[in-house]
């Protein structure tokens, strides 16, 4: 380490979190993560990786580990509550569907891509159950105090600490006058036990009015089950919990519901939160940035939202090697970044109606698409399309 090396902090070991300590040390800063969770997390939800981040992990030399983790589905059913398939939609017009520069990742393999590089950087030094307690900074620099007491004082901070962030509470404002609720909540968790009727290597999926239920097989047993669903009070439900709001919401579907809901009691960790974006007017205040869902949050509807944590990480780290005075640097990152993270938040407004349909003529107007996908003729050209551009 050099006397000269300059110093962040970084709230949030999850993607976004990761992503801007591995960047910064490319960058060649110290870095100290402090990250709320005593262990690392595992697993969560499968989610496609594009666009910006993908372009980002090839330049961070990490694309080839997230490459060997694609998991491809080897078809996707669409099914009733009884169990009988309405439509498929075979693995390879999947991949056609969304490109050939996507990936289809778990959120867990992506932040372990993330730590594993990490890990070997002598200048990163995450630890594990801390949290951010208080946050001054002056024109030369930040004090982060950790609540294990100590101080440390910062050219940089990043809030990455995700929707519910305590950085961004601290410097920007509460959470309540900045969040927008998209008024759905999604619950996941993985099982154990593949239900009955769902094949390894497919996806299968329900949705009814206003809610969605899908199984994600991992291959083998393992498999994650996705809900997804309407309320008028997403804070309520959250405040319920998984354990009371997920059996309630369900409980009636048909299908696989009633024995995945039997597997949520024992579940290593449940992920269960409000669908909501962020509406922050700046991401930056002095040498306080925030970074991923804590300053953005384009939701699962959008779909880039892990995309544009390490999409964002890198962003940060090239405009702090352009720019010597830290300020300047956040500035120039948001111009650069916010026209990306602003168009994913729209398209995540515009498309939640079709996520769970609020009524079955929706449904089938959201399902078409993808029923026009499954039948042979277009499969094939779709297919045909991927051929010619990978
Ligand atoms: C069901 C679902 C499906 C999705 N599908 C897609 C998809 O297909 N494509 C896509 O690109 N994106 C998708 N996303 C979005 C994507 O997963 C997130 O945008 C991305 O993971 C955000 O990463 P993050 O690091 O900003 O936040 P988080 O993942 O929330 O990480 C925040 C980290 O900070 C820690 N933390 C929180 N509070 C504190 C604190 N006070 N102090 C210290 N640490 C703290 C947390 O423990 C966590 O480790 C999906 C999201 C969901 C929920």
């Amino acid at each position: 380490m050099t006397a000269s090396r300059r110093r962040a902090v970084v709230v949030g070991a999850g993607i976004a979190g990761l992503g801007a300590a591995l960047r910064l040390h490319q960058a060649g800063w110290e870095v100290v993560v402090a990250e709320r969770t005593p262990s690392r997390r595992s697993g969560g939800y499968a989610v496609t990786f594009a666009g910006v981040g993908y372009d980002a992990a090839e330049r961070m030399g990490i694309l080839p580990e997230l490459t060997e983790r694609h998991i491809t589905p080897d078809r996707m059913d669409y099914v009733r509550p009884d169990g009988r398939t309405r439509f498929s939609v075979p693995g390879p017009t999947v991949r056609a569907m969304v490109g050939d520069r996507s990936l289809n990742l778990l959120r867990g393999d992506i932040e372990d891509v993330l730590y594993q590089e990490v890990s070997r950087a002598d200048t990163v030094q995450i630890r594990f159950g801390t949290t951010v307690a208080g946050i001054e900074q002056d024109t030369d620099g930040v004090d982060v105090t950790l609540d294990d007491g100590t101080v440390e004082r910062a050219d940089l901070l990043v809030g990455a600490d995700g929707l519910h962030s305590a950085t961004r509470r601290l410097v920007f404002g509460a959470e309540d006058d900045l969040r927008l609720d998209l008024n759905h909540m999604a619950g996941v968790f993985t099982l154990d036990t593949l239900p009955d009727g769902v094949e390894p290597g497919v996806t299968a999926s329900l949705t009814d009015t206003g809610r969605t239920l899908a199984i994600v097989s991992l291959g083998g047993e393992r498999a994650v089950a996705f809900f997804g669903y309407r309320t008028e009070r997403p804070m309520d439900e959250l405040a319920d919990g998984p354990q009371v709001a997920l059996p309630r919401a369900y409980a009636d579907m048909g299908w696989v519901a009633p024995t995945v809901l039997e597997q949520l009691g024992g579940a290593e960790s449940v992920y269960f939160d409000t669908i909501s974006q962020m509406v922050v007017d700046r991401w930056s205040r002095g040498r306080v940035v925030l970074l991923g869902d804590a300053a953005w949050c384009v939701t699962l509807f959008a779909g880039f939202g892990s995309s544009l944590a390490v999409g964002g990480a890198d962003a940060l780290g090239a405009a702090l090697e352009r720019h010597a005075d830290v300020p300047t640097a956040l500035q120039a990152w948001e111009a650069e970044i916010r026209p990306e993270a602003e168009r994913k938040q729209k398209l995540g407004r515009q498309v939640k109606g079709l996520y769970a349909p609020a009524d079955p003529f929706r449904l089938w107007l959201r399902d078409l698409p993808l029923r026009l996908a499954s039948y042979r003729p277009v499969s094939a050209l779709l297919q045909r399309r991927l051929q010619l551009t990978s």
